[in-house]
């Protein structure tokens, strides 16, 4: 099956972190369409039609308990979870400040960390399950003014790998999806002549959308892709190739 094929398998608990907007809400969006029980995590907002909202921040592992359980009550143990929630706050390192970079890894990496543990108790018990790790093109291939940022995405690579060495063997996979730049509100907010150097540098010569991110991630959470894990899948329009 392709990556964005429908999946043949339905009706699966899925857990989206950061699900109201941008790649999340599409990856949370085409697990609608595809038939799942779909809840998302949002800390504000609107909660999108047809999902679970759960108000949690990744950064807290009580508020993480606590939406796991309220998603375990209305739809069943996590089978599918996309730790998908992340910032930027960037800077040159000489600039860079202690809490610049603890906010970030402690969003990106340890609020990861923060619901992979919480949903492998139930995938363990289910004897399968899918972890999908919304990581980046710049934690294998760096940026500068995102030391923060990369160091806590290559460390997704590190998660995934060592998830699928501990539970490999209980019908569950860990893989990585490393976008490119994506029209989200993330890449809005960088001005005009970055998007333009940064354009010059992707071979496909254009930002991707979000919709692109999610084909892949429901074919990695799909049954074709079940031999797949500890896989780190470039969706970056060829700019980190080699990488
Ligand atoms: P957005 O800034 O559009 O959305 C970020 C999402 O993460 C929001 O739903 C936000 O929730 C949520 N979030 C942030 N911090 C927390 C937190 N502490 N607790 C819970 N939720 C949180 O980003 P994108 O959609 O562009 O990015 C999604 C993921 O993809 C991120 O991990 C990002 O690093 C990654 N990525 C994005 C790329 C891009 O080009 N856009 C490229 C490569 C990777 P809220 O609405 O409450 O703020």
């Amino acid at each position: 099956m392709a990556p964005g094929a429908e999946s043949k398998t339905t009706g699966r608990s899925v857990l989206v972190t950061g699900g109201n907007r941008g790649i999340g809400l599409a990856i949370a969006k085409s697990f609608v369409a595809n038939g799942d029980k779909v809840a998302i995590t949002y800390r504000k907002g609107e909660i999108p039609a047809g999902m679970l909202g759960v108000r949690a921040d990744v950064t807290s592992g009580e508020q993480i308990d606590a939406a796991f359980s309220q998603v375990e009550a209305e739809h069943g143990p996590v089978e599918v979870l996309v730790a998908n929630a992340g910032i930027t706050r960037d800077t040159l390192l000489l600039r860079m400040s202690e809490d610049d970079f603890t906010d970030v890894v402690d969003t990106n990496l340890s609020g990861a960390f923060r619901v992979v543990k919480r949903a492998s108790r139930g995938m363990i018990r289910l004897k399968r399950g899918r972890i999908i790790l919304i990581s980046s093109v710049t934690g294998l291939y760096g940026a500068p003014g995102q030391i923060n940022y990369s160091a806590s995405k290559a460390g997704l690579v590190g998660m995934a790998r060592s998830i699928t060495r501990e539970l490999g063997s209980r019908g569950i996979t860990a893989n990585v999806v490393a976008p490119g730049f994506i029209d989200t509100d993330m890449t809005a907010e960088l001005p005009d002549a970055t998007r333009t150097s940064y354009l010059a540098t992707i071979p496909a010569g254009r930002f991707a959308s979000p919709e692109e991110v999610a084909g892949v991630v429901t074919w990695l959470a799909g049954d074709s892709a079940g031999y797949i894990s500890g896989a780190v899948i470039p969706v970056d329009g060829g700019l980190g190739m080699g990488h």
